[in-house]
């Protein structure tokens, strides 16, 4: 299905509630991005999955960017945060289940399923996604790449002419 990533991106926000209320977290989506082809239940459990890792692992007060850009073939959207990061040696381990980084807080509780949730989903969708440094190497950038070969502009306005009443 067609659908808008501002409003999947909103509902993430939404969803991850008082977790984030320490948090400020600033979306910047180019309008080129808006219409996505995927799932929107399992793509906001995703966004919700990754938000909810940035806002436990990164400290209090500190920001969150959710940050989409496109080129003719590929979607790239990251989640970008000013926490810990993660170690590049487990830079892939993180994305099978169970495995948990210790970053020394106890109270970062979990199961080590998220990533590996988000993995399934964006590869289902023909994508990747990958773990990085944040800006400047510091904090974690979650980085996913989504196959977007189809005329979005073109499809945006076919579907915005079939919502025209009829006779207009
Ligand atoms: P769950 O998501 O199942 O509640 P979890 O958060 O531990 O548990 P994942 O989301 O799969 O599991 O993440 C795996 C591990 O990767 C985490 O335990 C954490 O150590 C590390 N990690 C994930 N996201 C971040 C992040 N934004 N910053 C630092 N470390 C992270
Ligand atoms: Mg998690």
């Amino acid at each position: 299905d067609w659908a808008d990533l501002n409003d999947i991106v909103g509902a993430a926000v939404e969803r991850t509630g008082r977790l984030a209320r320490d948090h400020t977290i600033k979306v910047d989506i180019d309008p080129g991005v808006l219409l996505l082809c995927v799932d929107p239940v399992l793509m906001e459990q995703v966004f919700f999955n990754l938000l909810d890792n940035a806002c436990k692992y990164a400290p209090p007060g500190t920001v969150v960017k959710v940050w989409a850009r496109r080129t003719p073939n590929y979607v790239t959207i990251e989640v970008i945060d000013q926490g810990p990061g993660i170690p590049p040696e487990a830079s892939e381990k993180v994305f099978d289940m169970f495995y948990r980084v210790d970053h020394g807080d106890s109270k970062a509780a979990g199961t080590g399923l998220g990533l590996a949730i988000c993995r399934g989903i964006v590869e289902a969708h023909g994508g990747t996604i990958k773990a990085e440094p944040g800006l400047n190497g510091a904090g974690a950038a979650i980085v996913i790449h989504l196959p977007q070969s189809h005329d979005i502009d073109g499809l945006a306005a076919r579907i915005s002419a079939d919502a025209e009443p009829e006779g207009t």
